[in-house]
């Protein structure tokens, strides 16, 4: 019989979610809901999909991107690396007109595009993650067979930076390996943390000392509302000789089940043997990827309009709203957070705590449904991730059952 790709018996992601869903069922089972009594109803504050629907520019973008494909004179079939205006709109609206369409290629979503993007290294080369980290730069990793050797623990060959209280979130980077592929995810899932300028210098200043690219997890620029932060790392001089940009309409546009995103490729890229790793990205899109939805393309286009980014503010802005009122009852419970004001997750902490124990003290206590920090990696042990994406009512609701429970 055919034998089973090794690797895939590394994987550990595919637990903490399925993982969180069992804790919930097993609670539900035995403390049933009695629809007479809201307070016993579960609400969920635990994972990072959005909840509000799209809004009516970009959603008749979306409507208008079907109508087109039911008439001979406006169909479209494959559009390979995206549609021009697309592009274009892309590096005018969030890069300030500074790439051509060339270095940037729509994708199904940043996601999608992070699981490919180890293509163009292979299983050879060092993985530097953040420690707590978004778990798909691991497993994308870990697919390719680019981690090991094993250690007994886990994932011997991939290096995880921790990202704590005491560095304010932001990792030692003398502790960066040379030549190495580095996921930076700012404003960062799950700790809410938004790299200052500063910071992003010293990434890409030692990313060029050490020979390292940088994949730059951006989907959650859209968040950011201090003026003073980076939206995008190709703000950072000399980032276009060691890094790439992965973004998405995900979560600032309500995209999460329409699928559009990007990847940005300089041209100034360059592996250590001088190719070029725009050529590259190229190729293995249309090798194993056949481009993005045109439907969703057109909702794109849509967002990019000024009526459609005013949309994706006021998106935005009602998430903020979420994590704002989940971090202002926190804090008056005595926990001190990061994250919620350039950024939809509150990181909470709960020292000496183990997060599993701490997620269900919440659940049992408020039925709420939370994400362990421990499931983004070792140094999220005694962190709890609160997501604001949620209704409002529901975020209300939760807000003032951990009130209760925290001023107990
Ligand atoms: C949600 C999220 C994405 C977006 O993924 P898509 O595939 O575009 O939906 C990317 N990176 C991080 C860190 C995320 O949390």
């Amino acid at each position: 019989m055919i034998s089973r790709n090794p690797c895939l018996a590394r994987l550990k992601a595919g637990y903490l979610f399925p993982e969180i869903a069992r804790r919930r069922r097993e609670f539900a089972a035995a403390h049933p809901e009695d629809p007479a009594r809201p307070e016993t109803r579960i609400i969920s504050l635990g994972v990072g999909n959005t909840t509000e629907p799209i809004l009516p520019h970009i959603n008749g973008g979306l409507i208008e991107g079907a109508r087109r494909l039911g008439k001979a004179e406006t169909y479209s079939g494959y559009t390979d690396e995206g549609l021009l205006e697309l592009r274009e709109g892309i590096s005018r609206v969030f890069y300030g007109g500074a790439f051509s369409p060339a270095e940037i290629f729509i994708s199904d979503g940043a996601k999608c595009d992070i699981g490919r993007l180890q293509l163009l290294f292979g299983g050879g080369t060092p993985v530097v993650v953040q420690d707590p980290s978004y778990p798909v730069y691991v497993d994308g990793s870990v697919l390719i067979g680019a981690a090991g050797p094993w250690g007994d623990s886990g994932y011997g060959g991939i290096t995880y930076l921790p990202c704590t209280a005491e560095n304010g979130y932001f990792p030692d980077l003398d502790r960066l390996p040379e030549n190495a592929l580095f996921y930076f995810c700012s404003p960062n899932n799950p700790t809410g943390a938004a790299a200052t300028r500063r910071q992003l210098e010293e990434l890409i200043s030692a990313a060029v000392r050490k020979g390292c690219l940088i994949v730059f997890d951006a989907a959650y620029a859209e968040y950011i509302q201090d003026p003073q932060l980076p939206k995008t790392i190709f703000e950072i001089p000399g980032s276009r000789e060691c890094a790439v940009e992965v973004n998405s309409f995900s979560k600032s546009a309500g995209f999460t089940g329409v699928r559009l995103g990007w990847t940005v490729a300089p041209k100034e890229l360059k592996y250590a043997g001088g190719e070029s790793v725009n050529a590259d990205w190229g190729r293995i899109a249309g090798t194993v990827f056949n481009g993005a939805s045109n439907i969703a393309q057109a909702g794109g286009i849509a967002a990019l309009r000024e009526e459609g980014l005013r949309e994706i503010r006021e998106l935005c802005g009602f998430y903020l709203g979420n994590a704002k009122l989940i971090r202002e009852v926190l804090e008056r419970g005595g926990i001190s957070c990061v994250g919620g004001d350039n950024s939809p997750y509150v990181w909470a902490r709960f020292p000496g705590r183990d997060s599993w124990d701490v997620f269900a003290g919440i659940l049992e206590k408020c039925r709420v449904v939370t994400t362990p920090g421990s499931g983004f990696g070792p140094s999220g042990q005694s962190f709890i991730r609160f997501s604001a994406f949620g209704r409002r009512a529901d975020v209300e609701e939760a807000c003032a059952r951990l009130e209760k429970f925290l001023l107990s």
